[in-house]
């Protein structure tokens, strides 16, 4: 184990022991003349980042010796990726992670989550693009091995449930505590997987999200496979189209923006969830409360690849 390594792992080990049973703070920021609250989910845990940390919070609390290994797949710069990394890392679980080709440069130099994952003991399996659906489906069934946990891209699976259902609680007793009335909750969505069990969990609030991958249509698709969509679920549209996770002007300056408030947000997900909910924000009365769901591990490989477009 190199230096590197086990400062990343003892800090991973010391901030979820920290963080276990406490509430993340919500602060306030102006934009636009507007008054915003921000859930910091963000400052849960450097690698377990922001809603990773709770959608995995039942894995965190399950037991090192439940399991060997656990297999997971999807993209190669993904938060879900280093999340599971890092969770692996600490169990002392062996974590096997399924990818489409990874690109030559990344792979002789990885940079962001890549380069953390691979640090903090992560397998990666590179599969040929016409064998990966293949490839996904012989891992769900390696999962009937009781030692191995089979765990789908993004997290998107009803064991987060648990830790999503907690986070609920911290945003219903801030809404009591503070007699807000009308509350709106604003989280973007890859899975919907944390809008969708947001929604179910707080009946007394709105929950608004917009399709970060892909449209509308495929979000209602990935959340109808959770169960029947809650009715204080919506779902925004964006006016202009952004392509999942490719740079794009008005994107990085929405960041540029959101850092001027003194909160650092996400590239990928903020950026485009803060653009959507910018557009409709005249049609929203009462109090907004962001969640920020971390992320920030990946910027930087995000800002690289403005810097190669030249965009920054
Ligand atoms: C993963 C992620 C999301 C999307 O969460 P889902 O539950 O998959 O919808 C949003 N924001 C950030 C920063 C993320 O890392």
């Amino acid at each position: 184990m190199n230096q590197k390594e086990m400062s990343v792992g003892s800090a991973v080990s010391a901030e979820i022991s920290k963080s276990i049973g406490e509430s993340s703070r919500i602060d306030c920021i102006q934009l636009r003349g507007r008054q915003f609250f921000v859930k910091r989910d963000d400052l849960v845990d450097p690698l377990l980042s922001g809603n990773k940390y709770r959608k995995l919070f039942k894995l965190i609390q399950t037991p090192a010796d439940q399991y060997q290994q656990l297999v997971s797949y999807g993209g190669t710069q993904s938060n879900a990726m280093l999340s599971l990394a890092a969770l692996c890392h600490r169990k002392g679980w062996q974590f096997h992670y399924t990818s489409k080709p990874v690109a030559h440069h990344l792979k002789t130099n990885p940079t962001g989550n890549l380069a953390l994952a691979l640090e903090l003991g992560m397998q990666l399996h590179e599969t040929a693009h016409d064998e990966y659906e293949h490839a996904v489906r012989s891992l769900q069934s390696r999962a009937d091995d009781s030692s191995t946990l089979f765990v789908p891209q993004g997290g998107a699976d009803p064991i987060a449930q648990h830790g999503i259902h907690k986070l609920a609680q911290e945003i219903s007793h801030w809404q009591q505590t503070n007699g807000v009335e009308r509350l709106h909750i604003v989280t973007p969505s890859g899975t919907g997987t944390t809008a969708f069990y947001l929604a179910a969990s707080l009946s007394a609030a709105t929950v608004l999200t917009t399709a970060t991958v892909g449209d509308n249509a495929c979000l209602t698709a990935q959340m109808n496979r959770l169960g029947h969509i809650p009715d204080n679920l919506h779902m925004l549209e964006n006016s202009n189209k952004h392509h999942f996770a490719k740079p794009c002007p008005d994107l990085l300056a929405m960041y540029r923006e959101l850092t001027a408030t003194g909160i650092e947000f996400d590239l990928i997900y903020a950026a485009h969830m803060w653009h959507t909910l910018l557009q409709h924000i005249d049609d929203i009365d009462g109090t907004i409360l962001y969640i920020h769901s971390g992320g920030l591990s990946g910027n930087k490989s995000m800002l690289d690849r403005y810097a190669h477009k030249n965009l920054l």
